[in-house]
């Protein structure tokens, strides 16, 4: 098997499997009870909680545990809550975590505006701007796109949502451990993130909420997550989370100086040849990840034939696999239907290799030629 579609999810780091064992066999003692057996699990728990910190530049409580990046955006804008400020200002090619979590807070007398993102992905500042009214307490714009990789410039539609007095969630899930995030010099409010997209355990993930920020709490019951989100830690997933993220972390530069050669040479082996596409996402992209569309051709069939040859490719997006309509956020983006139908996703990760890539290109050959 070629295992092509980390933007979907990616494999569990050796080492993080390794640190999870103790906790998943024998340290199954529940972190909130006082005696050693308790206090080991919560120990270990808090410095999950230091490492996960360290790694975005932010402080130990100001780390959430979740069950994942759905869970994140749906706390991220449902616990928003500001009647006087009731506008929250979102973009029209987030995740449906997101979205949805929007149309929630419609039903609740909020009111939604959507900026729209220029045809490479790219949600400019003055369409952030244009969006933002006196009403707007809340803005919320994803780092990087899950389906065509654009990375935006968070920094500067942090400021613009500080300077008409709202506060940033970013929803950072394809971007943690894989671009540097510095949530203090980027002034990030809150933001996303989920460990099954940087190595780590699924089912777990993290919302980090600067402190200040006025946000309600998430789940009621017991006082864990310092009384906003309550429900038996999961202490194995935190420890395995915290080593994958600082492992890629570590490897940062490292990993994506990889992933930059390995998806360069993916689309000059393309033009080498006659396949017709066009690559979506504009100039700043996650490492590794291709939006290609190939007009006229059918991106469920190319998937599909992609299966065949044992190479795991997607379509949008994972997240959507249900639904084959054309993806909201090629429509965003303004792709004409026939290239939209003919879009795959080739999203790469730091285990892919040169032989890989030209493997995977000669299946797309067969497919298109
Ligand atoms: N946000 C983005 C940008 C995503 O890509 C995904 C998953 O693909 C999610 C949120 C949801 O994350 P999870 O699968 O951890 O619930």
């Amino acid at each position: 098997m070629i295992y092509a579609d980390n933007a979907a999810t990616t494999r569990l780091s050796e080492a993080a499997l390794e640190k999870m064992l103790p906790w998943l066999r024998d340290g199954f003692g529940n972190a909130s009870q006082p005696y050693f057996f308790g206090t080991e699990s919560k120990k270990a728990l808090d410095t999950s909680r230091e490492i996960i910190a360290e790694c975005i530049n932010a402080q130990p409580d100001e780390i959430f545990f979740t069950s994942g990046g759905t869970e994140s955006d749906n706390w991220a804008i449902k616990g928003y809550c500001n009647p006087r400020k009731n506008g929250i200002v979102t973009s029209e090619i987030e995740h449906h975590a997101l979205l949805r979590s929007c149309d929630a807070k419609r039903s609740a007398g909020y009111e939604i505006s959507y900026a729209s993102p220029n045809s490479c992905g790219v949600i400019e500042a003055t369409a952030l701007s244009e969006m933002i009214k006196e009403n707007t307490g809340l803005v919320s714009v994803m780092y990087a796109n899950n389906e065509i990789g654009t990375v935006q410039n968070i920094p500067d539609l942090c400021r613009i949502a500080h300077g008409s007095g709202a506060i940033f969630h970013t929803d950072a899930v394809q971007a943690v451990g894989h671009i540097k995030i510095d949530v203090k010099e980027s002034e990030i409010d809150m933001l996303s993130a989920s460990a099954h997209k940087f190595n780590g355990p699924k089912g777990i993930g993290f919302l980090y909420i600067k402190r200040g920020t006025k946000i309600n709490p998430h789940l009621d019951g017991g006082s864990q997550e310092m009384g906003k989100r309550a429900g038996t830690e999961n202490v194995a997933a935190a420890v395995g989370m915290a080593q994958a993220l600082r492992e890629n972390c570590e490897k940062i530069d490292e990993n994506t100086k990889k992933l930059r050669f390995l998806q360069a040479k993916l689309i000059d082996l393309l033009n080498d040849s006659r396949i017709v596409y066009r690559q979506n996402g504009g100039e700043n992209t996650l490492p590794g990840l291709l939006s290609l569309s190939f007009p006229g051709e059918d991106g469920e069939g190319i998937l599909h034939c992609m299966d065949l040859a044992g190479i795991c490719i997607s379509t949008g997006s994972a997240c959507d696999s249900v639904n084959t309509r054309i993806s909201h956020v090629l429509r965003a983006i303004g792709l004409e239907e026939s290239a939209a139908r003919g879009t795959v996703r080739i999203s790469l990760g730091k285990d892919n290799t040169e032989d890989e890539v030209e493997e995977i290109f000669a299946a797309l050959k067969r497919v298109l030629i």
